[in-house]
């Protein structure tokens, strides 16, 4: 199959409306990260997701919408709580998770009889869901297991020859996936983070932080969050955590300055480091972290990095992203440098 690269414009959106009523899956840029997209309430067109992806077909796709009146024909009822957190966060990168009503097929809920429903605010996210006239299901673009795409190029290098469109609407703002939580009467679980952060939800409710979100999951536990058992945002090199200051995380990176060897650094880290350096927006600046994050992942596969360090963030705001995508992309493997310093 010959895949197009459009602009997201009014003729690419039409052309992308259209693929997507016939059952195509088209990639689409959205605020948080490049998704693909197809008519959620046809089984046959999220199988091809499914298939484009290399997904597991156990992994739920979040289902896209535009206008708040869409959700009633998606959902089987919802607590009062998720008509305030819509008021306040849509459109925008919040997911929340509803009983799915009998129009949502489970070839879109991986079998579960929940549905995961967004509203982004991306423009042509927006348009096309307008255009097609249908809730639209689509995980992030990119191969199963890959970093996730935010440039209209990575789902090019991931999805050639896979799907017949993708529309290109420039880098993605937040540059993480969205926020996933399962909404209560009074308190919503975190099961993923994102963009729209703890601190933010905690304005509106409690917010139980789900143990997957920072730990490794162990066998037998039980999964919310399907997502969450599977290794992910993975690129060529190791991946490695340092838990530390500035200063020695500069100090272990350039002990161990052998060839292959990366940092994923911070401006003000880079002028100190003897390693080649992906840099890693501002210390302490979450939102720039997020927003590059996956880029950096993948350019580390293309200069062939074998091992990647990078510093732990810093949990607030949408740090607790940020720390949650690299601790999978470095398969949980820390190395606290204090104790790292004391033991050696
Ligand atoms: P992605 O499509 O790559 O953004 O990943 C979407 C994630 O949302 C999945 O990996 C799931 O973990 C989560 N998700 C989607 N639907 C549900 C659901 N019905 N219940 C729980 N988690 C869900
Ligand atoms: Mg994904």
């Amino acid at each position: 199959m010959e895949t197009k690269l459009l602009a997201a414009d009014e003729a690419g959106i039409r052309l992308g409306a259209q693929l997507i009523r016939s059952g195509e899956v088209v990639g689409m840029p959205t605020e948080t990260v490049y998704g693909l997209a197809a008519n959620a309430l046809d089984p046959a067109a999220a199988a091809r997701i499914y298939k484009a992806k290399g997904r597991p077909s156990d992994n739920p796709l979040i289902v896209h919408i535009a206008d708040y009146a869409m959700i009633d024909r998606l959902v089987a009822g919802k607590p009062l709580l998720a008509d305030r957190l819509a008021e306040a966060f849509w459109p925008g990168p919040l997911t929340m998770i509803f009983p799915k009503s009998e129009l949502v097929p489970f070839a879109t809920t991986g079998g579960l009889d929940t549905v995961a429903v967004r509203m982004p605010s991306h423009p042509a996210a927006q348009a096309l869901i307008r255009e097609s006239g249908l809730p639209l299901a689509a995980p992030s673009a990119n191969l199963s297991g890959r970093p996730s795409p935010t440039k209209a190029s990575h789902v090019l290098h991931d999805m050639d020859g896979r799907i017949p469109l993708i529309l290109d609407g420039g880098e993605c703002q937040v540059g993480v996936e969205s926020t996933v939580i399962a909404v209560g009467e009074e308190s919503v679980r975190l099961l993923r983070p994102g963009g729209i952060t703890v601190e933010m939800l905690s304005q509106f409710c409690d917010v139980i932080v789900d143990d997957g979100v920072l730990h490794q999951l162990k066998e037998g536990d039980q999964v919310l969050s399907p997502g969450m058992k599977y290794k992910h945002y993975a690129p060529q090199a190791s991946v490695v955590l340092l838990d530390g200051d500035r200063e020695s995380f500069v100090r272990y990176v350039n002990e161990h300055a052998v060839d292959g060897v990366f940092a994923m650094a911070a401006e003000e880290e880079i002028p100190e480091l003897l390693v080649p350096v992906l840099p890693f927006g501002g210390e302490g600046d979450e939102a720039s972290q997020a927003r590059v994050l996956f880029d950096r992942l993948r350019e580390s596969d293309e200069k062939g990095a074998k091992t990647v360090y990078v510093r732990m963030p810093d949990q607030s705001g949408v740090g607790l992203a940020v720390l949650n995508r690299l601790l999978r992309a470095a398969g949980f493997h820390i190395i606290r440098l204090g104790e790292e310093e004391n033991h050696g």
